[in-house]
């Protein structure tokens, strides 16, 4: 049986932007536009040209998207002037695309409200929209905004909307649950009407979030006869966000209920570049990735009690429903209290460092972690931190900085003044950093980041370092209290890692959590060892 083609439709640039927050610059459109074209979505919608500076210049210089279509987004024509001369809809026309997606009312309560013009009149604006763009052999989508809530409300009046559109030959007509609040029971119903007029083949689905069934309400129209499913990378979109492609994506080429019966344009090998498109967009948004996010986030794979390890040990399937592998993410086990050896035997094996599992190293790991959880480490959350210790008990990590001392100065006389010294040894000279903060951590982390350039030898591996998350947490009361600092620190290639501290002093916890950080970064880019001089 030859299967039916679905069609992905990515908005992540346009509705995606109308995120609180998010605020794309040209090159960042670019950026993005690039990685979904490498994994081959079959539209990008780029933004609305004429509607501001940045969207005139990104179509103005037309990216090349390879097989992916390059669409731009507008509105369908205003009441008084025809189609011919709606400025509105000459920079759609002379934009450097083939694809134009408009939006058009179908609930008859915005007719009245929002427009303020007659039903008739908006069913005119929509069909005269899509003969102008049509006859002028633009592939023309029409986006029906609040179908649903229309189709509820007065079924033949919404109907009749999408008609006008269908008729002039409108490629795609695109239902919109816009308000987000529609169940998948009422999606699959109303689809399934629709199809009787309109064929599944050239309906799409938009859904918004806002009962957190974007997803599954996208997945439903699919199975009532729609074949084309818009969404954003991450579920990015205005209040909770949009239908998430990088759930949806994976779901039809890894459940049989629709690879059994249904094709993508996208190749199954990209599959694997999903993770890594769900976290270079946090990384242009500058925001922490989700790690609960299905399939593509940190913890989608993540095993911590001992009996789950084991059986993951044993065969993943016991814990996993598919292979992390498929969508580019990793198997991650962590590391507790109730660790025992097969768990950090796997945790290393993650890390590449292949150890026989009665090596005595094993159980020296084990008790270190053990030990140091009872002072207040937690390494589920600090997989840099493990890694360094992990090596460094396996003598496989070499020196990188050696700090001679470091002190912290809070002097407030009219002011507040926090200032902080560290000096390092590197190759047997000494380097000293100082600089100003808001806070004793801060002055820190500035003593020792805006002074990279004297630590000469490491300096290239530090200068795309950023520092995305810093957390402290008291871990018990009264005098004796423990500080656990947790630092979260990323680089150019948008893949972030954690390191912890652990201290009765604040300004202490801080710092080893800081100095792990640069140290792993120094670690994973094989950086030459600090020299001693004899
Ligand atoms: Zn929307």
């Amino acid at each position: 049986m030859k299967k039916e083609k679905i069609y992905i439709f990515d908005t992540t640039l346009r509705d995606g932007a109308q995120t609180e927050g998010v605020d794309f610059s040209v090159e960042d459109k670019n950026k993005i536009a690039k990685i979904l074209s490498n994994i081959g979505v079959d539209y990008i919608e780029g933004g609305w040209p004429g509607a501001n500076p940045v969207d005139n210049e990104f179509f103005d210089k037309s990216p090349n998207l390879g097989s992916s279509k390059f669409t731009a987004f507008g509105m369908t024509k205003k009441n008084e002037i025809s189609a011919d001369n709606d400025p509105n809809l000459s920079p759609l026309m002379n934009a450097n695309c083939n694809t134009v997606c408009v939006v058009g009312k179908t609930w008859d309560f915005h007719v009245k409200t929002a427009l303020a013009i007659k039903n008739e009149d908006n069913l005119k604006n929509i069909k005269e929209t899509t003969r102008h763009f049509v006859k002028n052999k633009k592939e023309f989508i029409f986006d029906a905004e609040h179908f649903f809530d229309g189709y509820k409300s007065n079924p033949n009046y919404a109907l009749d909307c999408l008609k006008q559109a269908y008729d002039e030959g409108a490629r795609w007509i695109v239902l919109c649950d816009t308000n987000g609040g529609t169940l998948p029971n009422e999606v699959g119903d109303i689809i399934n009407k629709i199809t009787k007029i309109i064929p599944g083949k050239n309906l799409g689905i938009h859904a918004h979030n806002d009962t957190e069934n974007a997803v599954s309400n996208s997945l439903t129209a699919v199975l009532a006869g729609a074949r084309q499913i818009q969404g954003t990378i991450n579920g990015l979109g205005e209040r909770c966000g949009n239908a998430n492609l990088m759930s949806i994506i994976p779901t039809l080429f890894l459940k049989n209920t629709f690879s059994d019966k249904f094709d993508l344009n996208i190749k199954k090998e990209k599959l694997n570049s999903l993770t890594e498109c769900s976290r270079f967009l946090d990384e242009i948004l500058n925001k922490k990735p989700n790690k609960s996010m299905a399939y593509v986030g940190g913890s989608a794979f993540s095993h911590k009690g001992g009996l789950h390890v084991s059986a993951v040990k044993k065969n993943p399937k016991t814990y996993e429903h598919i292979d992390p592998k498929d969508v580019g993410n990793h198997r991650n086990i962590i590391v507790s209290n109730q660790a025992g050896r097969s768990n950090i035997i796997s945790r290393l094996e993650n890390y590449g460092i292949k150890i026989d599992p009665k090596d005595d190293k094993v159980q020296k790991i084990l008790n270190e972690v053990k030990e140091r959880e009872f002072t207040g480490y937690s390494y589920d959350g600090a997989d840099a931190s493990f890694e360094l210790l992990a090596n460094k008990l396996l003598g496989k990590l070499p020196e990188y900085l050696k700090v001679k001392n470091y002190s912290v100065n809070v002097n407030k006389d009219k002011e507040l003044k926090t200032t902080a010294k560290v000096t390092f040894i590197i190759d047997g000279k000494e380097i000293n950093c100082s600089g100003e903060g808001n806070g004793p951590v801060n002055a820190l982390d500035n003593a020792i980041r805006s002074n990279f350039k004297k630590v000469e030898k490491y300096y290239k591996y530090f200068s795309d370092l950023k520092l995305l998350d810093y957390k402290v947490r008291i871990l018990n009361t009264g005098t004796g209290a423990t500080t656990r600092v947790s630092i979260e620190s990323t680089d150019k290639t948008g893949k972030s890692w954690f390191t912890i501290g652990v201290s009765q002093n604040i300004i202490e916890a801080s710092f080893k959590a800081l100095i792990d950080s640069l140290e792993y970064k120094l670690f994973k880019e094989k950086a030459p060892a600090n020299i001693h001089e004899k």
